[in-house]
């Protein structure tokens, strides 16, 4: 394959950023006294074209993040071949539950009964599906998310339905909070659901705005969009 002038420049300020970013994931992570090793880092290629996947890919990225299910199955379907991993991370409709299980290997946004068990229905033979609860630290019900006080109990539904294996939980922090009290909260609810689950140890959280704060609260999975991609070409 071949690259123009364009391709090449966009390909280093790709991977300057994307080494910009693992540097300061590594420092938070040393600050918070955590080995940087234990943290995923999953790079959000939400509203960018295939070919921004195929560009991380070549730069040592395999865990992927989108949030909506057309985009996933058209980028899943073209990148076949690829090996990443496609995590799931946006508000799931029940009956798209089919479509997203085909094509993610995660899903973390499992908020209510329903789609759990709309992800369960769509198991083919004997594949394991791996979910997170997702939970919403607002005060607002129409944000993605179950309540607090009700995660144990989607979490105890989780385990369950056999095609699913529950990894942990995730969570967008509020805009009108600081980062560090909400996800000290995420980290409450985790703790909890480990005593009914013991293995659901992901915690899902932090974005470009606020990974330092996740990664001091004990977050294992980063999902960091724009500080890597650059801006989000307009939607059309
Ligand atoms: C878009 C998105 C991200 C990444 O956001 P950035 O601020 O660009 O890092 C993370 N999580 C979810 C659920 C998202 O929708």
């Amino acid at each position: 394959m071949t690259q123009g002038p364009d391709e090449a420049q966009q390909q280093s300020a790709l991977a300057a950023r994307l080494s910009a970013i693992d540097e300061r994931i590594a420092d938070a992570a040393r600050q918070a006294g955590r080995d940087p090793a234990e943290l995923t880092r999953i790079v959000v290629t939400k509203f960018h074209p295939a070919s921004l996947v195929t560009q991380l890919h070549a730069l040592g990225v395999r865990e992927v993040g989108e949030n909506r299910q057309q985009e996933l199955s058209a980028k899943e379907a073209e990148l076949n071949a690829l090996d990443v991993r496609w995590h799931f991370i946006g508000q799931g409709q029940t009956n798209k539950a089919a479509a997203i299980r085909r094509s993610a290997d995660v899903v973390h946004s499992v908020d209510r009964s329903r789609f759990a068990d709309a992800l369960h229905r769509a198991a083919e033979g004997d594949d394991m599906l791996d979910v997170l609860v997702q939970v919403n630290l607002t005060d607002d019900a129409g944000r993605g998310g179950v309540a607090p006080a009700e995660a144990p109990a989607l979490a105890e539904h989780v385990l369950s339905l056999p095609s699913l294996r529950l990894r942990g939980v995730m969570a967008v922090a509020p805009l009108d909070e600081e980062p560090a009290s909400a996800f000290a909260r995420l980290r409450g609810i985790a703790d909890e659901l480990r005593t009914v689950a013991p293995s659901a140890t992901w915690i899902s959280a932090g974005m470009t705005g606020d990974f330092a704060e996740a990664i001091a609260a004990g977050a294992t999975h980063l999902r960091i969009g724009s500080a890597i991609t650059g801006p989000r070409p307009e939607r059309g």
